[in-house]
């Protein structure tokens, strides 16, 4: 897949600030702008969609999922927290390599980032993915 811009993350070929990582999955701060400030938690395995996985996998994304989201909360007690699955053409993808997006949801006060905003400072994003990544050492 040598198009997949996940699996090019995957191989380190594309810097992406990194909060969690385990044997199956890798979890990282979207630093782009389409997404900006959503939490991403990928398969390492290059899989199509949520259908494509097989019970280890899955099981592996969703224990991946709850970890980060409980550092999610630890680092910033959002109101509440978005969990899709958006992957396919329907959503209006080009890139089909299953990534689950984590996004808290707060109205703005008392946080020093709110989801979700448009342009972001990159420092501001990466400050954020610290924060959570010192919930999960
Ligand atoms: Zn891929």
């Amino acid at each position: 897949m040598a198009d997949c811009v996940f699996c090019k993350i995957m191989a380190k070929q594309i810097p992406a600030s990194v909060v969690h990582e385990d044997q199956h999955t890798l979890a990282f701060m979207d630093l782009g702008q389409v997404n900006p400030g959503h939490v991403l938690v990928a398969l390492k395995a290059h899989a199509e969609n949520v259908y494509a996985l097989d019970d280890a996998q899955a099981g592996a994304v969703f224990r991946s999922v709850a970890r980060v989201s409980r550092a999610i909360r630890a680092a910033f007690a959002p109101q509440g927290l978005s969990v899709y699955q958006a992957n396919g053409k329907a959503a209006g993808q080009t890139v089909f390599h299953l990534h689950v997006h984590l996004v808290p949801r707060h109205d703005g006060d008392g946080m020093e980032l709110s989801w979700p905003v448009k342009n972001p400072p990159r420092d501001k994003l990466e400050e954020a993915a610290a924060k959570i990544r010192a919930q999960l050492r």
